[in-house]
């Protein structure tokens, strides 16, 4: 019997277990990949406090190796369902049972996809959704970044960084991007291709295509590209917390009160699960709350 499972292991979920351990919890983390989630395709981060400059991988690390002195962890275990008792949860994974009294969900969020013709087909041949795991592929070579938020324009940074050349494709002619990134894609002198849409991949073993459109003049034209990476926002990773009943946002956000609680009692939620600012400080302060009013609700 657990005291607190944490699903998810990115920086919201490792908050957690390090506060939860910490207050003397009987806490475990069950993790459907490899612990970190997005956290570890976060190229450079520039505004966690303490750090001017750190890699999203380097963060993980320390903190996953902190986490875990507090809390056990266990990587590879997808939880597929969630059973409520009258007074515990039992909680299955693909390899074992737990019951817990309390659960945290930090389930994170997942790239959203752009729906278009060629981008399944060369998923891993040419289209990525990460510029720090894929883009030293692309060295010396053209690509393609979509989007025109924090994410499309860090990525769009990296890749310039490692050698590749970026070109950004933008719905609009207006980027959502903080200024700060939006600086840094002039001083590097990075393109954009403004009011632009992606509207179809082409390739033969990889990608060597891309069809746009430009949304004003309705124009299509063909760019030859060696890659394309896909940064257009995320969505919810909610299946778990749909099934418990929990209340979702319109967007299908985890909704929760200021202590982390969902409308199941001992269910709380931390991190991009909650929507919201999407930050890796305010996931870490969602985790750190969800855990001591765990710990606070169990003491009644
Ligand atoms: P985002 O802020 O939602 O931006 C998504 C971008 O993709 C927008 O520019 C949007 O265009 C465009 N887009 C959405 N759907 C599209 C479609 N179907 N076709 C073409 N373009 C489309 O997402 P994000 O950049 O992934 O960031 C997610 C969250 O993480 C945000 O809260 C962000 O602030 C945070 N984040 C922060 C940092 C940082 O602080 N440095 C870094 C990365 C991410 P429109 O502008 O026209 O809507």
């Amino acid at each position: 019997m657990y005291d607190i499972i944490i699903i998810g292991a990115g920086p919201a979920g490792l908050t957690a277990a390090i506060y939860a351990g910490r207050q003397g919890s009987k806490t475990l983390i069950l993790e459907k990949g490899i612990a970190g989630g997005k956290g570890l395709e976060v190229p450079l981060m520039e505004n966690y406090p303490g750090y001017e400059k750190i890699e999203g991988q380097k963060l993980i690390q320390k903190m996953k190796k902190q986490a875990t002195k507090h809390a056990k962890l266990k990587e590879l275990e997808e939880v597929t369902k969630i059973e409520k008792n009258s007074k515990n949860f039992k909680i299955e994974t693909k390899k074992d049972t737990y019951t817990t009294k309390t659960i945290i969900l930090a389930t994170g969020t997942r790239h959203r996809r752009l729906k278009i013709p060629g981008e399944k087909e060369f998923l891993g041949k040419g289209v990525s959704y990460c510029a720090t795991c894929d883009g030293p592929l692309y060295k010396n070579k053209k690509v393609l970044v979509i989007g025109g938020g924090n994410s499309a324009l860090q990525e769009a940074i990296f890749l310039y960084k490692i050698g590749s050349k970026p070109t950004i494709i933008h719905r609009r002619d207006q980027l959502r991007a903080q200024k700060y990134l939006q600086d840094q894609i002039k001083k590097y002198k990075i393109p954009i291709i403004w009011d632009t849409t992606l509207k179809e991949i082409k390739g033969k073993e990889k990608v060597q295509e891309a069809i746009i459109e430009n949304r004003k003049t309705g124009k299509t034209s063909t760019i030859k590209t060696d890659g394309i990476f896909i940064a257009i926002g995320e969505e919810p990773i909610n299946k778990l917390a749909k099934n418990l009943g929990i209340k979702l946002d319109k967007a299908g956000y985890i909704i929760t009160d200021k202590q982390q609680r969902t409308n199941i009692e001992r269910v709380y939620a931390a991190g991009d699960i909650t929507g919201g600012l999407n930050q890796w400080i305010t996931a870490c302060a969602e985790g750190a709350i969800a855990a001591t009013t765990a710990y606070k609700d169990t003491q009644k």
